[in-house]
């Protein structure tokens, strides 16, 4: 029986990393959605490498976690603001103007602060980058927004949105159209991890390329493995079901006297995004361990029965809960209630910006 290899662990982060040796041109960016932990075991790995990367925190109760920060900093990393003011206010760029600067001062009594990350927030209705039309974030001393100051013409982008490296071209509101394009002409476009180590091995990625994980996802333990395997299959299928129901998308509220600079500034498309997803039988197919099964770490060493066993046991318990939740989604679903903010641990993660 062939054991299945497992993506998005700990251990193929470490192999993507070491293929990633060389490669100067390499950003490496997290986007810490929720599960603090597991971005400081993933900057633990990447500084026993002397990889030096960025992690955008959002600034909720339960992400901002000054011990967490501190260390991750401590080990040489940068600190960013993975903000998303503009859903958190319902759409008022005044409010979230200030949520974004009260937050910001949040994070930055713990570590360092210059650059801040659109949370996508797919399940919103709003847009947080649309404060960036009345607001400057340079004025609070913000000098990089990786969606709006990185040259994409130079610079290949890689998320592991969706649980799948190719999950940017399903997404909601943060396609870069001109360059997925291009990219995926040059054969630039990734589904698995290997096939990014294999373009490395064989030095055909791109010298300059921003890689954005969400290090929740990216775990050696089985239980919680499977939970996020798990979680994103059922939240696949789930917005399946909305492909034919998208997402609304609302003009903020700009406020009177911003007014005449809105109706006169160029607006993004807001219109012709529907909310798609990829192929859930995509993820359908890959292997899950079974209680049983053996399960192989990435670098071909089996891991001890007793965690397979313990994993499987947590794995039951994630099932379960698993269940139960996209049971009360699919129920709200059919109720076709309004758009609202994402509960936390129901936040997808299916935009590029996420
Ligand atoms: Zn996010």
């Amino acid at each position: 029986m062939s054991r299945p290899i497992k993506d998005f662990t700990l251990s193929k982060y470490r192999e993507l990393l070491t293929s990633l040796r060389g490669y100067d041109g390499v950003i490496l960016r997290h986007d810490v959605d929720k599960k603090p932990q597991n971005s400081l075991e993933m900057a633990r790995l990447e500084a026993s490498l002397k990889r030096k990367s960025i992690y955008y925190f959002r600034t909720k109760k339960s992400i901002l976690n000054k011990e967490i920060i501190e260390e991750i900093a401590s080990l040489g990393h940068e600190i960013g603001y993975h903000y998303e003011s503009l859903t958190t206010c319902n759409g008022n760029v005044d409010a979230a103007w200030k949520d974004f600067q009260k937050n910001l001062e949040k994070i930055r009594a713990i570590a360092p602060v210059s650059k801040a990350c659109m949370h996508g927030s797919p399940r919103s209705k709003w847009d947080s980058r649309d404060i960036w039309k009345k607001y400057d974030y340079r004025s609070v001393g913000i000098e990089f927004e990786p969606y709006l100051d990185t040259d994409f013409s130079k610079t290949f982008y890689l998320t592991d949105t969706g649980r799948r490296w190719d999950g940017s071209k399903y997404s909601v509101r943060d396609k870069i159209p001109e360059y997925q394009e291009i990219w995926e002409k040059q054969g630039l476009s990734f589904s698995t991890t290997d096939e990014i180590i294999f373009a490395a091995r064989a030095h055909t990625l791109p010298e300059s390329v921003m890689i954005t994980t969400h290090p929740q996802r990216w775990t050696d333990k089985n239980g919680e493995w499977l939970w996020e395997l798990f979680s994103q299959k059922l939240k696949n299928r789930i917005k399946r079901r909305r492909l034919n129901n998208p997402v609304e998308i609302a003009e903020p509220d700009f406020g009177t006297e911003a007014a005449e600079v809105v109706v006169n500034s160029s607006e993004p498309d807001f219109g012709a995004e529907a909310v798609t997803e990829p192929d859930a039988a995509e993820i359908g197919a890959k292997p899950v361990a079974g209680p049983e099964t053996e399960v192989q770490s990435a670098d071909g060493q089996q891991e001890a029965v007793s965690e397979a066993t313990q994993g499987a046991e947590e794995a039951e318990k994630a099932a379960e809960v698993a269940v139960k939740e996209a049971t009360k989604e699919v129920a709200e679903e059919a109720t076709k209630e309004p758009v609202k903010e994402p509960a936390e641990e129901e936040e997808e993660e299916f935009t590029l910006f996420s």
